[in-house]
């Protein structure tokens, strides 16, 4: 059975201070809970602190993004062993503001997925379709090079989750239907068997993302292929974080 999972990614947002209050808020409002995984994903000021506070709490520390080398010269880059050192076990990778802002191509998250994966760190895949690749009915043609592309050389799923972001959701409040999610979540897992095998397949996590909040999350949560949730804007507010886990726990 897989487990769930419900990642906050928390983008260029928080102080130091501003973090410690909200991961603290976080860490006692999820205390207690079984059966999931709980991650939070402060930007890199604030990854130490927010270490020092989920410290020894089921709730796990991720980065937002990595740069796939150990160290040298790579001027405002952070490596995954710097990661390791702060507290991460997780990291999100391209994510599509990455893609669309830094131009990330589905070869630097092989690349990066690759490289984290190797450092023992979970790498959060993100992969999405955008408005007008769905309206053009691409929808599984993009997503399915993003995966295949996104785990090429991968030899197995061990330290992998999906993230299932379709691009038009992410900050609009446009969330997708649970059917459309479920659609591309089986599809998604359908690839993953044919690449993996069933059992890597079966226990692989398929999360969702795009305008999740607490109001949104039961119905999604309730099919069978997501797995839990990527959440952007509802995940500054520990209300609204710790609606959306109990429902997800509740649920799966
Ligand atoms: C995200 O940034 O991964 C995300 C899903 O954002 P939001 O929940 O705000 O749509």
């Amino acid at each position: 059975m897989r487990q769930w999972i419900v990642a906050g990614n928390w983008k260029m947002h928080n102080t130091v201070a501003e973090s410690i209050a909200l991961a603290k808020a976080i860490k006692e409002g999820a205390a207690g809970l079984q059966g999931g995984t709980v991650v939070l994903a402060p930007p890199f000021t604030a990854l130490a602190s927010v270490h020092q506070v989920i410290q020894g709490s089921p709730v796990c520390l991720a980065a937002q993004n990595m740069y796939p080398e150990d160290k040298g010269a790579f001027t405002g880059e952070v490596s995954p062993l710097m990661l390791k050192d702060v507290g991460c076990s997780y990291v999100i990778i391209g994510h599509s503001e990455r893609r669309k802002y830094f131009l990330e191509q589905d070869t630097d998250v092989n690349r990066k997925v690759k490289k984290a994966t190797a450092c023992e760190l979970i790498a959060v895949m993100c992969v999405g379709e955008t408005d007008e690749e769905r309206d053009r009915g691409i929808t599984q043609d993009i997503v399915g090079r993003q995966v295949q592309t996104g785990l090429s050389g991968m030899e197995n799923l061990e330290n992998v989750v999906i993230a299932y972001e379709p691009v038009w959701a992410i900050g609009t409040g446009k969330v997708a239907t649970p059917a459309q999610a479920q659609e591309v979540h089986g599809f998604i897992r359908g690839l993953l068997r044919r690449l993996y095998g069933g059992p890597a397949a079966e226990q692989t996590r398929i999360i969702y993302g795009g305008s999740v909040t607490r109001d949104n999350i039961g119905d999604l949560i309730a099919m069978e292929d997501i797995d839990g949730a990527l959440v952007g804007g509802a995940s500054l507010k520990a209300d609204q974080f710790l609606g959306i886990i109990e429902k997800t726990s509740s649920a799966k």
